[in-house]
């Protein structure tokens, strides 16, 4: 267990932060739903973020522009259409730690894994197996299983799955390096998240790189739950290869267009790709020529020209992101998930079991918890909580998730969270 002198479970205890708080005002930018005739203590920002206000008026500007202009909006929109991109793309560069170069947003997360996979997992008879973790995000399985077939190789021996060695469900290095060690030589690709969606687990992609790169192995990483939420430094590490969605940690809305990240020494390597004309040079782009002028960087891997209606609300997010400033958000985060955590040691130790990692950079703003009476009591908490409008959400078989974010969420969240719970001990006792 941590110790933190300093923390306590008390309501004005709580406040107080909340009202020293540097980026209170954060919260008012955001539309929390409504329970009761309050508002629900929402910790659920790792499966949708909340509707930052600013939304609604960026999408009536494009809807207007549309109306206004028709097809001229490609150059003459408040925000041109033709360069949207560009205007979201130092935003998320910044917030992933990336040069402008390595970042473009487009498409949705498992289609961009698709995309890149098509470029860097370029199997052999030698050297075709793509190292994932046991319990994946079923998606990730799906695409490198999918992979694995179209490439004429076989699953069930290609798709390595490392198994989680660790008292929560979680995974030490050790054990990746073992996976790496002796399966090395046969692994084309290594993919593994950022953050693990089930368990909260962090992981540290350098130095995963390094081992994967050492055994002539690409790494890729999928930075759903990490985008937003970790420090990430995507260039600094070294993989050739992430992505994202927006509609977690990023609050750009319910399938909002997600991200790619492809590292600036393959920025003018001519891989082989799945080619579309939006991933031609802007400069030629519209001289209509028979070849494909690839554009420098992760922009060369887009297909089509951009949703304007998915992008804007990306646009909106981001300057709360900017405003804020990801080192003072992550400051914040490890501070509010550390309350959290040292609450349900304190107060509910007894009924409730934390998986996620203690370390503070071993995890983000998640915690997955596991109800010591089982999954039926799981499950029973979990409509509790629900009833009393404080949002988790609940991963099976038997996962509470609770993401505390930065951004909107309060020390008096998570004091309410372990309030409702301890209710709910008080009637299932
Ligand atoms: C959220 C999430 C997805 C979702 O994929 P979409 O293509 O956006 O539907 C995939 N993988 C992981 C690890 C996720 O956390």
């Amino acid at each position: 267990m941590m110790h933190h002198d300093d923390f306590c479970a008390d309501p004005a205890w709580a406040r107080a932060q909340d009202a020293a708080d540097p980026l209170r005002a954060l919260r008012g930018e955001f539309l929390i739903p409504p329970h009761a005739g309050g508002e629900q203590t929402y910790l659920v920002g790792n499966s949708l973020g909340l509707e930052p206000r600013g939304v609604r008026q960026v999408l009536i500007d494009e809807l207007d522009d549309w109306a206004r202009l028709g097809v001229e909006g490609h150059l003459h929109a408040r925000h041109p259409w033709l360069p949207y991109q560009r205007e979201v793309r130092d935003g998320l560069a910044e917030i992933v730690g990336a040069e402008p170069v390595e970042v473009v947003a487009m498409n949705s997360l498992t289609t961009n894994l698709h995309l890149l996979l098509v470029s860097f997992y370029r199997p052999t008879p030698a050297r075709h197996a793509i190292l994932i973790e046991r319990h994946a995000f079923p998606s990730d399985r799906d695409l490198a299983a999918s992979q694995i077939r179209f490439h004429g190789f076989d699953p069930a021996q290609a798709l390595l799955e490392v198994d989680p060695d660790e008292a929560g469900g979680t995974l030490s290095m050790a054990a990746i390096e073992h996976a790496l060690a002796e399966h090395g030589q046969r692994i084309a690709l290594v993919l593994l998240p950022g953050v693990q969606y089930l368990t909260g687990q962090a992981f540290d992609l350098a130095a995963i790189t390094e081992l994967a790169h050492a055994q002539g192995c690409v790494a890729g990483f999928d930075c759903a739950h990490a985008a937003g939420n970790i420090d990430l430094r995507l260039h600094a590490a070294g993989c050739d290869f992430a992505a994202w969605c927006s509609y977690k940690y990023l609050n750009a809305g319910p399938g909002a267009i997600a991200g790619a990240f492809v590292h600036a020494r393959h920025a003018r390597a001519r891989l082989p790709r799945f080619e579309g004309w939006w991933g031609r040079n802007q400069a030629t782009r519209f001289q209509m020529r028979p070849e494909f002028d690839a554009a420098p960087g992760a922009e060369g891997w887009q297909l089509s020209n951009p949703p304007i209606l998915a992008l804007a609300p990306l646009r909106a997010s981001l300057e709360l992101f900017q405003r804020a400033g990801m080192q003072r958000l992550r400051e914040k985060s490890k501070r509010l998930t550390a309350y959290l955590a040292w609450l349900i040691e304190t107060q509910l130790a007894d009924t409730l079991e934390i998986m996620t990692p203690a370390a503070p950079d071993r995890r983000g703003a998640q915690l997955s918890i596991r109800v010591r009476a089982g999954r039926d009591a799981g499950q029973s908490l979990f409509d509790y909580m629900t009833a009393h409008g404080v949002l988790g959400d609940w991963r099976e078989p038997d996962v509470m998730r609770i993401a505390p974010t930065p951004m909107y969420n309060t020390f008096a969240d998570c004091l309410r969270y372990v309030e409702t719970a301890k209710a709910w001990r008080r009637q299932h006792a």
